[in-house]
């Protein structure tokens, strides 16, 4: 590895409350070098990376109070890691995912104090994630003081949308103060859509749905692979049934809560983030493999109200797009769970769509029958993959391999 200015490895970070998810990229290019996770920091602390073949490359696990106190230390391991394993690599930048953006970024940024203002100034629109994607970015900045620090946003993607759709029909002083639907998982979606331009450049021209379904779940209306609709909104709370979130729910659910039940905003907040969804039906599970798995009526009930939204979605959206010409799915049930997606597509007949069955369940890329009006994809996102090109553009290094595939 050489000194020039214009290599560099890049790291990208997903800091959340307790955990920093981390992946390494290759000086010349798109390749994943090792990506891994630090959970329960402050905790029962484990710390596990992978090199690019899957291979465990480490794994270690602290009793409570023993590890990394804190994001900093967390990241260190890490870092501690990375120099043993990659002796000679330099980190030259630093992909941060960052959920909120707010209504003014519309793109990736380099870090410098005035964005980082503006980032804490959106603290309120994102509790319980922004504090701890600030958290990693300031561990970054201090461990690696001369790496451009760029911060990807999951909510930048969407702000294509017209405004109709990113307004609650509340009083317009709200919007003005910043109550409107941003969307979230932008970095996934800009992936797909980047992906779709590669495999099949004239769907990516036309009016497609993704549905990114995994623990956390939205879906989001392409056209002409700009976002014109979502099914997640002010928060990440919106739209779908997730693993322990409630997804769309009436407000005067939430009147009641207070008015009836007596719950404060904690208690909602607990209710609707932690307690609900796939885990909140069922009082079985969050977790899809385990409920596909159960034989429990619950588990199948919760399956079939998670089924039942992302139809009826998909609905919302032809009709958002005035049209449709494909249905991508990726997350991880849109990608590994083949009767999710069997059971969605067999409410959507009528859109004229027909899926291969023996395609579906063999884990094909295509799915859909010749015959299909519409096409249904299966593709696997990345969205660390996305951070890093970002990262890389930002930093002005070279990214000869994939510009050159462009
Ligand atoms: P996150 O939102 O945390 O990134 P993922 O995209 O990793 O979540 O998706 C996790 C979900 O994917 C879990 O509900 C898990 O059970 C589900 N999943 C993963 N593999 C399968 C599978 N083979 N069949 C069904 N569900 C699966």
């Amino acid at each position: 590895m050489t000194g020039d200015m214009m290599t560099g490895n890049i790291l990208t970070l997903n800091a959340g409350s307790s955990s920093i998810k981390f992946a390494l990229f290759a000086p010349e290019g798109p390749d994943l070098l090792a990506s891994g996770q630090v959970e329960a920091i402050g905790g029962a602390t484990k710390v596990k990376a992978k090199l690019a073949d899957g291979q465990v490359a480490l794994e270690r696990a602290w009793e409570t109070g023993e590890g990394p106190a804190n994001h900093g230390a967390a990241l260190g391991e890490i870092l501690h890691w990375i120099d043993e394993a990659f002796p000679g690599a330099r980190i030259a930048a630093v992909g941060h995912r960052v959920v909120h953006g707010g209504p003014e970024h519309s793109a990736p940024v380099r870090i410098d104090q005035e964005v980082l203002a503006d980032l804490e100034k959106l603290v309120p629109l994102a509790p319980l994630h922004q504090p701890h994607n600030l958290a990693g970015i300031a561990a970054a900045s201090t461990a690696f003081p001369e790496a451009t620090q760029v911060a990807c946003f999951d909510t930048a993607f969407h702000r294509t949308q017209p405004r109709l759709r990113e307004s609650f029909a509340i009083p317009q002083r709200f919007y003005d103060a910043g109550v409107r639907r941003y969307g979230f998982h932008g970095l996934s979606y800009e992936y797909i859509a980047r992906r779709l331009a590669e495999l099949e450049p004239e769907l990516a021209g036309g009016k497609v749905i993704v549905a990114h379904l995994g623990n956390g779940a939205s879906m989001a209306a392409l056209d002409a692979g700009k976002s014109v609709a979502s099914t997640m909104g002010f928060t990440a709370l919106d739209g779908l049934v997730m693993g322990t979130r409630s997804g769309t729910i009436d407000p005067g659910v939430l009147l009641y809560l207070m008015q009836v039940e007596g719950m404060d905003a904690d208690a909602i907040s607990a209710l609707l983030y932690s307690q609900s969804g796939l885990l909140g039906l069922s009082g079985v599970s969050n977790d899809m493999r385990t409920l596909e798995a159960s034989d429990k009526p619950e588990a199948a009930f919760a399956i079939d109200c998670f089924v039942d939204r992302v139809a009826r979605s998909i609905g919302d959206l032809a009709a958002a797009l005035g049209g449709l010409d494909a249905i991508v799915f990726t997350g991880g049930i849109g990608e590994n769970s083949s009767r999710i997606r069997a059971d969605v597509l067999a409410k959507l007949g009528w859109l004229g769509l027909a899926f291969d069955q023996q395609a579906n369940a063999a884990k094909a890329i295509d799915i859909g029958q010749p015959a299909s009006m519409v096409r249904l994809l299966v593709i696997p996102t990345n969205e660390e993959a996305m951070i890093a090109l970002h990262a890389r553009r930002i930093a002005g290094l070279q990214n000869p391999r994939v510009e050159a595939a462009e």
